[in-house]
């Protein structure tokens, strides 16, 4: 009689989920030895959530940052289903998805991501705008195509939060509106991006100063109406005219991971080890936004892209170990230093020794994205495109 090859579920195709999947399908697999390996995702598109920006200033098109899954997997051997998880059952092994599909599993990686929590401030989940997905980004994209095309002679962006996201998103859409845009930053902490390298801080000041966006800094959003904002500051309460308001603050895990009968931290998150596993669940593996990770030198890893990426490698690895009786290997972070857009021709980085500002560095983080995106296939196709495009772009300027 012959075995069945385990089966491995994949939960989430973002940073963690979709490396994790590409990565399992090169290692050396002995045949009777090879996994069924599937990866589930809601979404069709896998999204390189770093350059959604670029949409609203269409300087990147849907089909270079958010590719779809069957073709980044065409050929891998990983299987791709369509479908929202629901729920998970770790004794029965199952995952549960809303379209009624029932998946067993033999190793489960848990890579489903964060969400933006919309529920902090009263008026946020109605007249709100999140900024993490594509839908996100289209409904943006919906909002800005209505008001520029109104008669209206300014419109009124309030960005709530002064983290990456919003000092990215400010940037891009002032550029994007010009002088008709009148963007407005409001941030909690009395500075913006709190974490972020001085260098960093620096460069995003001078590009918001640059841009004419207002920095409220020490200041509270009290609640969000449809067309206003009241804002606390020390003490003392302001309405303010808006027509948009996006929201950027905060990450949490969703029910489904919620509802799981795992160690989890005071946010939510769950606590791995350092091989990436479920504490207690050996045959549970997690990465990305949603773990509370500690590597194998004692370093908090951040709720990163980059970290993300680097985990991936590790939880490809630990499962072929796991799955051939090997050691697995525990997780080490390298941090490489942050980038941060600021604009449509600038940006910011820092990292590895190099600290850079300017149109150099809008072209080093780039090239830097392109390096990192899934499959040689599409990192080709994205490639040329950007060659390309500024050729079309001169023939076009002189093409009656
Ligand atoms: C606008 C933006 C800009 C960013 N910029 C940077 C940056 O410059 N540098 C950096 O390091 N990080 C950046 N990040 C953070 C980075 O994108 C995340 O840390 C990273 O994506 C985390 O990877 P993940 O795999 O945990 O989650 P994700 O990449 O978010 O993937 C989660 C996946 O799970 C799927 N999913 C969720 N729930 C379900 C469900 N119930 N059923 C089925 N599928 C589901 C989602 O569709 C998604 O594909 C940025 C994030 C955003 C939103």
């Amino acid at each position: 009689m012959t075995q069945q090859p385990a089966r491995l579920c994949i939960l989430g195709g973002g940073f963690g989920g979709l490396y994790t999947a590409l990565h399992l399908s090169q290692l050396p697999w002995v045949k009777q030895e090879k996994p069924e390996i599937i990866l589930v995702d809601r979404s069709d598109r896998f999204l390189f959530a770093p350059l959604l920006y670029e949409l609203m200033t269409g300087e990147l098109q849907t089909w270079e940052i958010a590719p779809p899954f069957e073709e980044l997997l065409a050929g891998t051997g990983v299987r791709f289903h369509q479908g929202t998880v629901t729920s998970v059952d770790l004794a029965a092994k199952q995952v549960q998805l809303q379209d009624g599909h029932a998946l067993s599993f033999d190793r489960l990686v848990l890579s489903l991501g964060g969400e933006t929590p919309l529920d902090r401030v009263p008026g946020a989940a109605e007249h709100a705008l999140p900024f993490r997905s594509i839908t996100d980004a289209y409904r943006l994209e919906e909002r800005l195509r209505v008001l520029e095309e109104s008669e209206a002679e300014k419109i009124r962006v309030a960005i709530v939060g002064a983290g990456y996201s919003g000092v990215e998103l400010a940037c891009k859409l002032a550029d994007r509106l010009g002088a008709r845009g009148r963007i407005r930053l409001i941030e909690q902490a009395d500075q913006i991006l709190r974490t972020s390298p001085d260098f960093n801080r620096e460069a995003a000041t001078k590009a918001l100063e640059a841009r004419g966006i207002w920095v409220d800094l020490d200041t509270g959003v009290e609640t969000i109406a449809a067309d206003t904002l009241d804002l606390s500051y020390k003490g003392n309460v302001d309405t303010i005219p808006v027509d948009l308001v996006l929201w950027t603050v905060g990450t949490r895990v969703s029910d489904v991971i919620n509802a799981l009968p795992l160690k989890q931290n005071a946010r939510g998150q769950i606590v791995v080890t350092p091989t990436l596993q479920a504490v207690d669940y050996p045959e549970v593996f997690s990465l990305g936004d949603l773990v509370d990770c500690q590597d194998a030198e004692g370093q908090q890893v951040p709720a990163t892209a980059q970290a993300a990426f680097q985990q991936a490698e590790y939880v490809g690895w630990n499962l072929w170990a796991s799955l051939t009786d090997r050691p697995l290997l525990p997780f080490r972070y390298q941090h490489l230093g942050e980038m941060m857009a600021l604009g449509t021709d600038n940006a910011t980085l820092t990292g590895l020794g190099f600290k850079l500002d300017g149109p150099f560095a809008y072209v080093a983080r780039r090239l830097a994205y392109l390096y990192r995106m899934p499959t040689l296939e599409h990192q080709v196709r994205v490639g040329l495109n950007w060659i390309a495009q500024p050729l079309r772009d001169a023939i076009g300027a002189i093409d009656p």
